[in-house]
């Protein structure tokens, strides 16, 4: 925290506020049986977390669920490692926090559509290498570019200039970005995960982004370390498949060099590529990125083999999409028993540029179609075996055929039968003995069809999105004003809000309720000794350590300058003292570095509890705040508490009387 507070102080760094409701991920104590239980809540009450999490566990990226029951999610959870739970949410509930920005030069959601492509690529060659942290890998992959969203962040306008002087070369900006800013994007990404709790794992890897390979180890020798290896090829990988170009030269080469040194074959390669493009797909569709249309690997492969100048997947350069391959021919699946037709079928529609798969019956058809979907089936209709009406009852019946183009090719002229193969679900017929331009031109019809569904798949992905943007610009406004700017707790208006809350709550239910008032010992000292500015400073700190030391159902808040109240729920006036007392402590034993002061500061406490006799929130209000001013009497950095007027303790006591007296 320090570290990167005092290195970027300058800049006015802010840390996202999570929903309290996620607090837990940011507690330095998160580990333990009641931290397993939280996180379990929250990855239950969230299914884009549940999603990611079961994706991220296994091999094979299906579609969104509904929503998980308990027992799936304990389930799941058991299967991975606390730890890794721990660091997925966090890192997934980081990069929606950090979804919206103002940066002119920095799109966001290009952006994290990148860092997805380059995860999801680093996650699979993990695979493919056997290594044991492919899940690392990916968060790794995903964070590996965090720091320029810091400094987006942190000067928009300024680093929107950065981005246009360096025309478009990651070395220029970088070396821009260390002479703007005086500190490196890596370092910047390192000390935020790292402020936020992200584990060590992750920057193993992510630390090693330079891509040296070989360290010395304790020996005097060296040894070589694949993470970074992987790392390179995901973000070779991962900028090939996400650019709007198609694949400059030299990256396409350097990814060629770079699959080379693991060892893995051109072919093996391509078969890569084409899952990480629809797992990339998937997560896209998941996180509401916008991801690109690609031709399948192999044909990228080959548009570099054979020098195709790079070329625009899609003209308006931007959001999705244009079919996959509708530029480039149709994938069309020939279903066909007969070999001569099948044969010649064939080559007539590879010469007008489609491409053709061939089946020599409908259950062969099924078996091609799950695993290469084609846009276009052109079928027979009398085959042995499974026949052609067959076949496309099959297709229609499954959620991804629905929308194959399906044209019937037959000899058959009876009218009857042809309309009941409409009913059956074909989209069209053409007659075995068309002349070309007559089946090219059926085919082309296809094309236009399908065209209407990538529209309108178009349109639902750019309303969902705009959705979920305004449901996140809601959200924050709503959290900007629940919200002290300075130090990032919660406010007044919270506080106020929460403690009515609360007193309604224990009412109804009977509970506890307790609050804890704090107010900061001699601190006009520190303003009028050190400044303003490092008062404020101490503010952060004092901020951030009873944040790492409040538990769930203490809920801390900012009511004024230097004053701050905890919020109990559920607790009774011991538990309170205690969770005031963890306070005290962790505040007086953190060395506070700011400017010319370099101390600590401590704080005086007074703990209320809800009890038959205490009247009103007022009253309860009041009791804290005179525990707090009895502390300072009696020598300040101390806990008094005030049970209520009917049970008084000794310290009360002498107050009591004080106070009357
Ligand atoms: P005591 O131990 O009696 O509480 O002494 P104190 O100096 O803390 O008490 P006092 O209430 O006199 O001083 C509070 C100071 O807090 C006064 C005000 O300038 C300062 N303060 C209030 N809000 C802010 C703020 O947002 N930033 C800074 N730097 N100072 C603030
Ligand atoms: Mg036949
Ligand atoms: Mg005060
Ligand atoms: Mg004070």
């Amino acid at each position: 925290m320090t570290a990167f507070i005092k290195g970027l102080e300058p800049y006015r760094i802010r840390r996202v506020t999570f929903p309290e409701s996620h607090a837990i991920l940011l507690r330095g104590n998160w580990k333990g049986e009641s931290s397993r239980e939280e996180l379990i809540d929250l990855v239950k009450e969230d299914v884009y977390l549940y999603v990611s999490l079961s994706w991220l566990n296994s091999k094979v990226v299906e579609g969104i669920t509904a929503r998980p029951n308990r027992l799936e999610v304990e389930k799941l959870v058991g299967e991975c490692s606390l730890d890794v739970v721990h660091d997925v949410v966090l890192s997934m509930v980081i990069m929606r926090a950090y979804r919206l920005g103002t940066c002119p030069r920095l799109d966001r959601d290009d952006f994290w559509s990148g860092s997805l492509a380059r995860a999801v690529a680093a996650k699979h060659f993990g695979e493919k290498l056997g290594i044991d942290f492919s899940l690392r890998c990916f968060l790794s992959g995903l964070f590996c570019e965090f720091g320029r969203v810091i400094f987006g962040g942190a000067e928009p306008e300024r680093y929107g200039d950065l981005i246009e002087r360096s025309g478009e070369s990651d070395v220029v900006l970088r070396q821009l970005e260390r002479e703007a800013f005086g500190i490196d994007r890596d370092s910047v990404a390192w000390a935020c995960l790292r402020d936020y709790g992200v584990s060590r794992e992750v920057f193993g890897t992510l630390l090693s982004k330079s891509h040296r390979t070989r360290y010395p180890d304790a020996s005097g020798g060296e040894i070589e370390l694949v993470g970074p290896k992987v790392l390179r090829i995901a973000t070779l990988l991962g900028e090939i498949i996400s650019s709007d170009m198609a694949p400059r030269r030299v990256l396409w080469d350097d990814m060629v060099k770079a699959r080379n040194e693991l060892e893995i074959s051109a072919d093996d390669m391509n078969a890569l590529g084409d899952r990480i493009v629809n797992d990339w797909w998937s997560w896209g569709d998941l996180m509401m990125f916008p991801t690109r249309t690609l031709p399948g690997f192999g044909e990228l492969a080959d548009w570099n083999e054979r020098g195709v100048k790079a070329k625009r997947y899609n003209a308006t350069g931007g959001k999705p999409l244009v079919a996959r391959s509708l530029d480039s021919g149709l994938h069309i699946l020939l279903v066909e028993d007969d070999r001569v037709v099948q044969l010649a079928t064939r080559r007539k529609l590879e010469r007008a540029g489609h491409h053709v798969a061939v089946a020599n019956d409908g259950m062969e058809a099924l078996a091609i179609l799950r695993q290469s979907p084609p846009e276009v089936i052109l079928s027979d209709w009398h085959m042995p075996g499974m026949d052609g009406l067959n076949l496309c009852r099959f297709v229609r019946s499954s959620e991804y055929g629905r929308r194959m183009f399906f044209i019937l090719f037959t000899a058959e002229v009876d009218e009857a039968k042809i309309v009941r193969a409409y009913e059956v679900g074909i989209d069209d017929f053409i007659d075995k003995r068309s002349p070309l331009p007559l089946l090219l031109a059926r085919i082309s019809a296809a094309r236009k069809f399908l065209l209407h569904w990538e529209h309108i798949d178009q349109d639902r992905r750019i309303i969902r999105m705009h959705c979920e943007v305004s449901r996140l610009q809601a959200a924050k406004m709503r959290h900007d004003s629940l919200t002290d700017t300075l130090t990032e707790l919660p406010n007044r208006r919270y506080a106020m809000e929460r403690l009515r809350d609360e007193w309604a709550r224990s009412d109804r239910s009977g509970s506890d309720m307790s609050v804890v008032m704090m107010d900061i010992d001699f601190f006009k000292l520190v303003n009028d000794q050190h400044g303003h500015d490092v008062g404020d400073v101490v503010l952060k700190e004092v901020a951030f350590a009873i944040r790492e030391v409040t538990r769930r159902g203490e809920a801390a808040c900012r009511i004024g300058g230097e004053e701050f109240l905890i919020i109990c729920s559920d607790t009774n006036l011991s538990a309170a003292s205690k969770c005031a007392e963890r306070v005290r402590v962790a505040i007086e034993s953190r060395t506070i570095a700011a400017g010319s002061f370099d101390s600590n500061v401590t704080v005086s406490l007074g703990v209320a509890h809800k009890s038959a006799a205490t009247q009103n929130l007022d009253a309860l209000f009041k009791a804290a705040d005179e525990a707090v001013y009895f502390a300072k009497e009696n020598g300040r950095n101390r806990v008094i508490t005030w049970p209520g007027m009917e049970t008084v303790d000794k310290r009360a006591d002498d107050f009591g009387r004080r106070s009357a007296g």
